[in-house]
């Protein structure tokens, strides 16, 4: 049973939940970085390994939001990202699993190694993907693709929103947080005193915070923005803080009623760069140190961003002898062999362009 039921039995009743990774994910000791950065309780959970077909935080909320899909009898799922978006691809890889067809509404982004290979093994795992440069394109492409899914099916899709971020996939990092609890009396690791996650559509933040709020850990989530500021703020995060918190409430009862306001929330706002998705120099210098210290591979969007928030405080504040848990949220599972031999020219037209462009500054390997 899942770490939420064990906790909390009368959730199993009224969730909807189907097992699709690799819990619980380990935590590992980054000894070699904590001593370069004099931070000997440094850690790491490896959300990276969460799944065998595809890792990365999108699988725990993928257990709730795919297991709604299925008790609603859907038939296809429609979800929606950014052109490298491994939310989509994630959605796609499980939805095929669970035998669902997938479409996935992208949005154009600076080009990237990753936005090349995310494509590839989504054309492998049979999603249906369409390109758009802007929002409102997407809003007619939408309508067509649900009328197109009616006319089928005489059902329309099932709709998974961007990054999977509502209050029942947020309820994935809720069980998140009890794992970690689990690992803590295990002596896996000592209870955090600050755990840092990256900020995107914010689900994943926004059930740690609730999880280590309930399950009584003293840990601090430290959320770092790697997103636009429309995309994720204090309000934003309040917003779905209490929408996840009161889901968890009107189906139990016994599951505290939390709340909280814009000004009880602190945000990492200076780790963005630009833009989303182009990659910055503290972000590039932070993937390099932990790939050369510890062999793990971040990223220059979430992962890289958000350890060079960590970094910073490291040196700034002095992290002395707490103990620091950095959430990996990226997967780092090797699949170029699926992909070796694909033929960018069998995608639709309008990815080519990240086949036929440079990448961008700083994008050496990643
Ligand atoms: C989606 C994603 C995030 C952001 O998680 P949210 O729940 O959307 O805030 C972080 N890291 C990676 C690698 C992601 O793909």
């Amino acid at each position: 049973m899942i770490p939420l039921f064990e906790a909390y039995p009368r959730l199993q009743n009224s969730l909807p939940f189907i097992s699709l990774g690799e819990f619980p994910t380990p935590v590992d000791h980054l000894e070699n970085l904590g001593k370069k950065i004099r931070t000997p309780n440094l850690y790491i959970k490896r959300d990276d390994l969460s799944g065998v077909d595809y890792g990365g935080n999108k699988v725990r909320k993928l257990e709730f939001l795919l297991a709604e899909a299925i008790q609603k009898n859907a038939k296809e799922i429609l979800t929606f990202g950014f052109a490298g978006s491994n939310h989509a691809l994630a959605t796609g890889v499980y939805a095929k699993k669970v035998g669902l067809h997938s479409t996935s509404i992208l949005l154009s982004q600076p080009n990237a190694r990753y936005v090349r290979r995310n494509l590839l093994l989504s054309y492998v795992n049979d999603i249906e993907l369409h390109h758009f440069q802007s929002v409102p394109h997407c809003v007619l492409a939408i309508v067509g693709k649900m009328m197109q899914s009616f006319g089928r099916n005489k059902k329309l899709p099932h709709i998974i929103p961007p990054g999977g971020s509502n209050p029942l996939g947020a309820v994935g990092f809720v069980n998140a947080a009890f794992e970690l609890k689990n690992q803590i009396e295990e002596g896996l690791i000592p209870e955090p005193d600050e755990i840092y996650v990256a900020l995107g559509t914010m689900g994943t933040a926004v059930g740690l915070m609730i999880g280590v709020q309930t399950a009584g850990l003293k840990s601090r989530i430290i959320p770092v923005r790697v997103v636009d500021r429309s995309n994720a703020s204090e309000k934003g995060l309040a917003k779905l803080y209490c929408s996840t918190a009161g889901l968890l409430h009107r189906l139990d009862p016994s599951f505290p009623l939390l709340a909280i306001t814009p000004q009880e929330i602190t945000i990492e706002h200076q780790y963005f760069g630009e833009q989303y998705a182009k990659f910055t120099g503290k972000g590039m210098a932070a993937v390099q140190v932990v790939q050369e210290t510890e062999g793990i591979s971040l990223e220059g969007t979430y992962t890289g961003k958000t350890f060079s928030a960590l970094l910073d405080h490291a040196s700034t504040q002095n992290f002395g002898q707490k103990t620091i848990l950095f959430w990996d949220t990226y997967n780092s599972r090797d699949f170029s062999s699926k992909i070796q031999d694909i033929d960018y020219h069998l995608l639709p037209k309008e990815f080519h362009g990240y086949f036929e462009s440079d990448f961008q500054p700083l994008d050496v390997n990643h």
